[in-house]
């Protein structure tokens, strides 16, 4: 009988899994069944939800049918996921109960707009579809004024994603001629922007802010929306204007992890660093943003495309013997997308998630605006390799 694959989640890391495994496994004479689940019909690529804020794309430029995966033989289900149960090898869901192997579990982050008060009436976001649509609207209302980004906390998606969107927003109301007055202010927890990437990246980004006239604060601790003044305030009582106020959302652990036996009460599951199987159910494999603030690696789709490469040669290890591959590669890069200009960044992160020492070890792999280009590239190649029509 062959194996059974049962992937959650099929955002970057499921994704990227279910095509590895499809991969590695297409030529074999063994082949294992591979099950993927996710409660959205769509595989939507969140570092362009900048764009469709903008304008630049629209939604079904940047996303796919997960059906398309049935093209290579992997089963999608389209599915709410209610429970995992690793001790009866089974997951519960909306389309009824899936036995497994092996678990891969890539389920994310969860966005949570109620953690803060006022947030829903007064922020904007591009980090989901309807948050990126949301904002295209009030930047097409927007006549200037006063513009501010920043976060509320350190875990959120892409860290480098603010600054980014700062830079979009300042070429597009340079082309919509009302930069002069617009001011376009960024509030981090850092004490520079990307700060905690170390000198190198921080200093071409904070260069790159100031040539656009992006005013950065840092050491701003968030601690509450006024929405009578239309202010945001720190803790230690600094506070700044906004008439845009543009934040993500809070970021919470997945519930369905938190609430199983993998997280047993804790926020995230606890996982071997070396391996990225559950410290107890060694079946089961735990990637991306569901664990990776555990492991001292960022929440980053790169980070859960090269953790998904490495599971899916694990497992073929067990179902078909052999050779592991490539061991995991700790590396983070995000072309950053400045309009007139654009950056790539890479992070090497060994040093943090085994010695938990930091900062990464850092530096720029390019800067112009033809790394725009690569951004653009990436983007499609996604879709070619990973979803195809
Ligand atoms: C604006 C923005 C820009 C970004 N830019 C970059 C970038 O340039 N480079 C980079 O590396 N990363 C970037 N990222 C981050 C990257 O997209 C995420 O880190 C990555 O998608 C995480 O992959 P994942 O598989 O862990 O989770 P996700 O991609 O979030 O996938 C989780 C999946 O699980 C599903 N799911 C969750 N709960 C359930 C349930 N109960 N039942 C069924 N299905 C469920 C969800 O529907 C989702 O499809 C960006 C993100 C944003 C928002």
């Amino acid at each position: 009988m062959s194996a059974k694959v049962l992937i959650l989640g099929g955002g970057s890391g499921g994704l990227v899994t279910a095509n590895s495994l499809h991969h590695i496994f297409k030529n074999k004479s063994v082949k294992p069944e591979i099950t993927l689940i996710d409660k959205n019909q769509y595989h939507e690529f969140m570092p362009s939800y900048p764009w469709v804020a903008l304008g630049y794309r629209d939604p079904d430029e940047i996303r796919r049918p997960l059906s398309l995966l049935e093209k290579k033989g992997i089963r999608y289900v389209n599915a709410v996921i209610k429970s995992i149960n690793p001790n009866k090898r089974e997951v519960e869901t909306t389309e009824g109960v899936f036995e497994y192997d092996f678990l891969v579990v890539s389920l994310g982050a969860e966005l949570n707009p109620d953690a803060i008060e006022h947030y829903k009436e007064e922020a904007h976001h591009p980090w989901s579809m309807k948050g990126a649509l949301n904002l295209r609207r009030a930047l097409k209302d927007f006549k200037g004024g006063h513009i501010l980004i920043g976060v509320q906390g350190m875990y959120y998606r892409c860290p480098p994603a603010p600054f980014e969107i700062a830079g979009q927003l300042d070429f597009m109301l340079r082309a919509k001629g009302i930069r002069d007055n617009t001011d376009i202010t960024i509030f981090h927890l850092t004490p520079g922007p990307l700060s905690n990437m170390g000198p190198a990246i921080s200093t071409v980004i904070a260069e790159i802010l100031n040539n656009k006239g992006v005013k950065f604060v840092g050491n701003f601790e968030f601690e509450r929306i006024s929405p009578q003044e239309k202010k945001v305030y720190a803790k230690d009582g600094r506070s700044l204007p906004y008439d845009l106020l543009i934040m993500p959302p809070a970021h919470k652990p997945n519930s369905v992890v938190a609430n199983s036996p993998l997280s047993n009460g804790k926020d995230f599951p606890v996982v071997d660093p070396e391996t990225f199987r559950h410290i107890k159910y060694s079946n089961v494999f735990i990637i991306g943003d569901v664990v990776n603030p555990a492991v001292n690696l960022p929440p980053a789709g790169v980070v859960a495309h090269f953790q998904a490469e490495f599971v899916a040669n694990q497992i073929a290890v067990e179902v078909i013997g052999g050779y592991v591959g490539e061991s995991f590669t700790p590396v983070a890069m995000c072309i950053m997308d400045f309009g007139d200009d654009a950056v790539l960044p890479m992070c090497e992160f060994t040093k943090v998630y085994k010695d938990l020492s930091g900062p990464p070890t850092c530096g720029v792999l390019g800067r112009g605006k033809e790394i725009r280009l690569v951004k653009e590239a990436f983007e499609a190649m996604w879709f070619a390799n990973y979803l195809t029509k």
